[in-house]
């Protein structure tokens, strides 16, 4: 191996000056991380981080953000929208503990549904949830609240958890489970522990959503400007605040909170929903229109608003009482949306006609993420963003409202480059335009091709269920490899089941078949010989529908960047994330294929991170061959 490569990808540094950080030795490309973490966390300035597979960024992230918290008396919130990255933050954590022998206290969050403790709550929706947790709590029909505390005090029993809590970073499930021995509510002994942690793993909700945040702020005694926040898989974010600020109301839902105003004797109630309904189906004119909020209001322009949304609240609290949700509270609320603001919403009416007739639904759509985020960055001691795929970093500053002096840094992938090879197969597209049957039959002979040359099990991902079923109907009779397709709609232990099949199909080699950005292009993690390449087919674009058209402009007049925001980089992480899934750690080897002719133009090509660089060819199977033939051993 030629030496000047060899000390650039593996050379390791003894790390005598990174505080807290739980390994002997460290990669350069590390090295670089912690350092910028620890001057953005020291300085009290912010970091977005485009940091690759492989670097080891939770370690990179957790040591200095740690150590500089313990010295000034501030929080670390590890913000993940994932459960394996939950696991993986409280590992690391035991190891910093292990290694420096320090005490520190760390809370693993989840939502409060899967904190739960009482068996019967499994069953229910998520929405339906905290409207039956507080009715217990209120009626004193929880005994595992009720033991929480005793004559106003922790009970005996809370404080035996707590003392688990406080002796190791414990995982939720963990916590669960001797709250659950103790009878005691697991929430709320993990929200009373959360006062004395120093790092504080959860959902981007705990921080990001107002309402969750004042309300755990307030039992924690914590305060945002004490706050380092680490947010993980951070490519997640825009959207995930896009759609929590998104309100939506269907016929549906109006024609169950008339039923349940009637059964409540609750007349004006129902004649104002009734107006309501009646105001949607007037507009109902085209499948798919933007209207203002004055055109929805004047359905009901005879009404008190503040008035009757205040009865309706008032009812829907009455009915909680009894009954596991209130459709008309839920009405309430999305009014309640919608008479807010312009600036940053898109208002949409939609018409869906099925078997069981036409529905009509309004939405108030968010345009801005940064309504939610913004605040929150000002406020807080520190912000740092991450992910693997965070090009082009300025994007994410200006969409969430980051400051102008925001640190952007793009970190090396530290993995053997002989161990991957990707490529641009530009003989086939899935643009709409050209789309027809001769495509449809070179995409399949394409991914065929790929699929007899690749050694063991290949993932191939397509931009909807629709084109892979077109895809597929050509590509099935060509493979010679066992195929896992998902289907839409698959619940989670059918999905496991699926891929539990892929995995132990990896020595005869096999072909799973999913689609980009579903559940199988993120999250799951296939290390060694489970996956040794990805093929994604096509580029993920959006349907061009009134809301994504909405976005594009609203970002064309905020930034002058509407396609590149709205369309074109939401689009290339997507198919970045699936291409992902191979190689994961140092040991890992594969191909990448990106199948379009779309990835060859200059304006797309611009979108690959400089780690991955795929080489442009027509003789991609001599290529693959290539590689495996150099790769076996
Ligand atoms: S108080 Fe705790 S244990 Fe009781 S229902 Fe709510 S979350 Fe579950």
């Amino acid at each position: 191996m030629n030496k000047t490569f060899f000390n650039e990808r593996f050379s390791f540094c003894f790390m005598q000056s990174v505080p807290l950080f739980p390994y002997s030795t460290i990669r350069p490309v590390q090295d670089a991380m912690i350092k910028d973490v620890q001057i953005a966390v020291s300085s009290g300035k912010n970091l977005i981080a485009h940091a690759p597979t492989g670097l080891g960024k939770t370690a990179a992230v957790l040591a200095p953000a740690l150590s500089v918290a313990l010295k000034k008396n501030l929080t670390v919130f590890f913000l993940t929208s994932r459960h394996t990255q939950h696991a993986i933050a409280i590992e690391t954590l035991r190891l910093i503990k292990e290694k420096h022998k320090i005490n520190f206290s760390v809370v693993d969050l989840v939502g409060k549904k899967d904190m739960c403790a009482r068996s019967e709550v499994e069953a229910f929706p998520s929405r339906y949830f905290h409207d039956y947790c507080k009715s217990l709590r209120e009626k004193d029909n929880c005994d595992f609240y009720l033991n929480f505390r005793k004559d106003n005090q922790l009970s005996a029993s809370s404080k035996n958890v707590l003392k688990f809590i406080n002796s190791l970073p414990a995982h939720t499930e963990e916590v669960v489970d001797s709250s659950k021995k103790q009878s005691v509510c697991p929430y709320e002994v993990a929200s009373h522990a959360a006062k004395d942690a120093s790092v504080i793993i959860a959902d981007y909700n705990c921080l990001f959503n107002s309402r969750i945040r004042e309300s755990f702020f307030g039992r924690s005694s914590k305060a945002l400007n004490d706050a380092v926040i680490i947010v993980d898989e951070a490519h997640n974010l825009p959207g995930r605040m896009r759609e929590m600020l998104t309100a939506r109301l269907s016929t549906l839902i109006i024609d169950r909170a008339m039923s349940e105003a009637e059964t409540w004797n609750e007349n004006d109630i129902k004649t104002f929903l009734a107006s309501l309904r009646y105001g949607m189906e007037q507009l109902a004119t085209s499948p798919e229109l933007a209207i203002s909020k004055e055109q929805l209001l004047a359905a009901v322009e005879g009404y008190d608003l503040n008035d009757i949304l205040k009865s309706m609240s008032d009812l829907a609290e009455t009915v909680r009482e009894t009954e596991k949700q209130s459709f008309i509270g839920s009405v309430a609320d999305f009014l309640l949306s919608w008479m807010g603001g312009d600036e940053g919403f898109a208002r949409i009416l939609t018409v869906k006609e099925s078997a069981r007739g036409k529905t009509i639904v309004v939405s108030n759509h968010c345009l801005d993420s940064s309504v939610a985020t913004k605040s929150v960055i000002e406020e807080a001691h520190s912000v740092i963003m991450m992910s693997g795929t965070l090009t082009p970093m300025i994007m994410y500053r200006d969409i969430l409202g980051f400051p102008s002096d925001t640190a952007l840094k793009e970190y090396g992938n530290p993995l053997p480059k002989e161990n991957k090879l990707s490529l641009i197969v530009k003989d086939a597209t899935t643009k709409f335009s050209s789309r027809n049957e001769q495509q449809f039959m070179n995409l399949a002979d394409i991914c065929a091709r790929a699929a007899s040359s690749v050694q063991g099990n290949l993932a191939i991902f397509f931009p909807s269920y629709f084109l892979m079923s077109q895809i597929h109907t050509y590509l099935h009779e060509k493979l010679s490899k066992k195929v896992f397709k998902e289907h839409q709609g698959m619940s989670k232990s059918a999905k496991q089941q699926l891929l539990k099949g892929f995995k132990q199909e990896s020595l005869k080699g096999g072909v799973l078949l999913a689609v980009i950005g579903g559940s199988f292009s993120e999250g799951i993690n296939l290390p060694g010989n489970f996956l040794n390449g990805v093929i994604v087919v096509g580029l993920p674009f959006v349907q061009p529908d009134l809301c994504n058209k909405a976005l594009i402009n609203y970002y064309d007049k905020n930034f002058g960047k509407g396609w590149d925001y709205g369309y074109v980089f939401p689009a290339f992480t997507k198919a970045l994330q699936s291409a992902g899934r191979c190689i994961r750690s140092e040991t890992d080897k594969g191909v990448i294929m990106f199948v379009d002719e779309r990835y060859a133009w200059t304006n797309y090509y611009r979108c690959f991170p400089k780690d991955l660089a795929p080489k442009t060819t027509t003789f991609y199977q001599q290529a693959i061959d290539e590689f495996f033939g150099k790769a076996k051993t």
